[in-house]
């Protein structure tokens, strides 16, 4: 996949800072450390996402824009979610993830002019604001769940497809670092996450790129059958608010 441009495009704290338009949304979820801001700029091929070899501590939900040729999919939304921890087995599938990101996934993807606020308060009226033509907070449409290739069948992992297929949003497993693997391990590591998870899972790599094609075309398919701007006539589509400050001071200053 041609990636045309991609930029940091803020932090969300609350459903205040979640996308208002139908640019649809691919959340990416996994353990801290997991890979996921490797897979977002791999995917991107820019160094949009601060990567560590610490585990990450940020509880917000960063958002980034990316856009691409189409035909169909011309602009998406990648929201790289708080890492769910290290907590070892015996971890309930509500508990595995924060508050923000139960929000987040209780709100529908965009839907289009049927989404809107409430009617105005009187005093919005007076002062000449229309809260009217203001959409909603939208959420997900899909989600890639990132579990680490080298540790198979981790409570917290099934945990968290489980929340994700409650959730009702169609997900793709990634099984990341699978450079770390020797193709013997590998195989082996295929199999128990297979069986661990009873899904497809497609090993990816941010080092060798190895699987960015194959997981763009998934991607593609899931949110093209989701609904986009495609089915929204151009002028009722809102620009997305960018941050005023640089993408990427932005993005170090408000992760914590
Ligand atoms: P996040 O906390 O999920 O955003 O994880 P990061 O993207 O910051 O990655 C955590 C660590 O794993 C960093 O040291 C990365 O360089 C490393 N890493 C991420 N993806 C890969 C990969 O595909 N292969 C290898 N060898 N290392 C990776």
């Amino acid at each position: 996949m041609k990636v045309l441009g991609v930029e940091f495009l803020r932090s969300a704290a609350s459903a205040a800072d979640f996308p208002r338009d139908p640019v649809p949304q691919l959340a990416l979820v996994g353990r801290s450390n997991v890979g996921k801001s490797s897979l977002i700029n791999a995917l991107t091929r820019a160094r949009v996402a601060r990567t560590s070899a610490a585990p990450g501590k940020t509880r917000l939900l960063n958002l980034y824009l990316v856009r691409l040729p189409g035909p169909g999919l011309e602009r998406v939304y990648l929201v790289d979610l708080p890492g769910y921890g290290y907590a070892r087995g015996g971890a309930r599938a509500a508990s595995v993830f924060d508050a923000l990101v139960g929000e987040y996934f209780a709100h529908a993807p965009w839907e289009g002019a049927a989404r809107r606020e409430p009617p105005a308060p009187s005093a919005d009226r007076a002062a000449g604001r229309d809260p009217q033509a203001r959409a909603r907070p939208a959420g997900p449409a899909a989600a890639v769940l990132l579990v680490d290739a080298r540790h198979p069948g981790l409570e917290t992992d099934r945990a968290a497809l489980d929340w994700l297929l409650r959730h009702d949003r169609p997900v793709v497993v990634v099984a990341s670092k699978i450079d770390k693997l020797a193709r013997a391990q590998r195989q082996r590591a295929e199999r128990e996450w297979a069986a661990a998870l009873n899904v497809p899972i497609l090993p990816v790599s941010a080092v060798t790129g190895e699987g960015l094609n194959e997981l763009w075309k998934r991607i593609s398919r899931l949110l093209l059958s989701a609904p986009t701007e495609r089915s929204v006539p151009p002028r009722a589509i809102p620009a997305p608010t960018t941050a005023a400050t640089s993408p990427s001071s932005t993005s170090r200053r408000s992760r914590t």
